[in-house]
């Protein structure tokens, strides 16, 4: 077993053919899977990379999909990743804007980046509740 904080999930997809594969432990205590069939082999061995892992365990999504589309975990995992960078990229500019006005431009950037999360959300929500 790996680390008690980490509830990780027993399968996770192979990013060529998108079949499970199980998860397994490697000699340095770090998760990875194998797919004998494409002769992939991904090890997850960032402190960052098994805490989403988790995350996406813990959050159900990887159990749901596993019955569907075992692929579409990796949308998910790069609709995730660009709401993440735009909340970063949002926050930044709400920081900077408590000191200073923004310029007209920040202000436009700032708008479209709300907006876009927004859109992301919702396509995020609606392929989650589509599972
Ligand atoms: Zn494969």
């Amino acid at each position: 077993m790996f680390e008690e904080n980490e509830n990780l999930p027993k399968k996770f997809p192979c990013p060529l053919c998108g079949e499970l594969k199980r998860l397994q432990k490697s000699k340095k205590d770090k998760p990875y899977y194998y797919c004998d069939y494409c002769g992939v082999q991904v090890f997850i061995r960032g402190k960052l990379g098994i805490q989403k892992l988790s995350n996406l365990n813990n959050s159900g999504v990887i159990d749901s999909i596993s019955k569907n589309d075992p692929k579409l975990i990796f949308e998910l995992i790069q609709i995730e990743s660009k709401i993440e960078f735009m909340k970063s990229k949002i926050n930044k500019l709400e920081e900077k804007s408590w000191e200073t006005d923004l310029i007209d431009s920040e202000t436009k950037l700032l708008i479209q980046l709300k907006e876009s999360l927004i859109e992301l959300e919702f396509e995020f929500s609606e392929k989650i509740k589509n599972l």
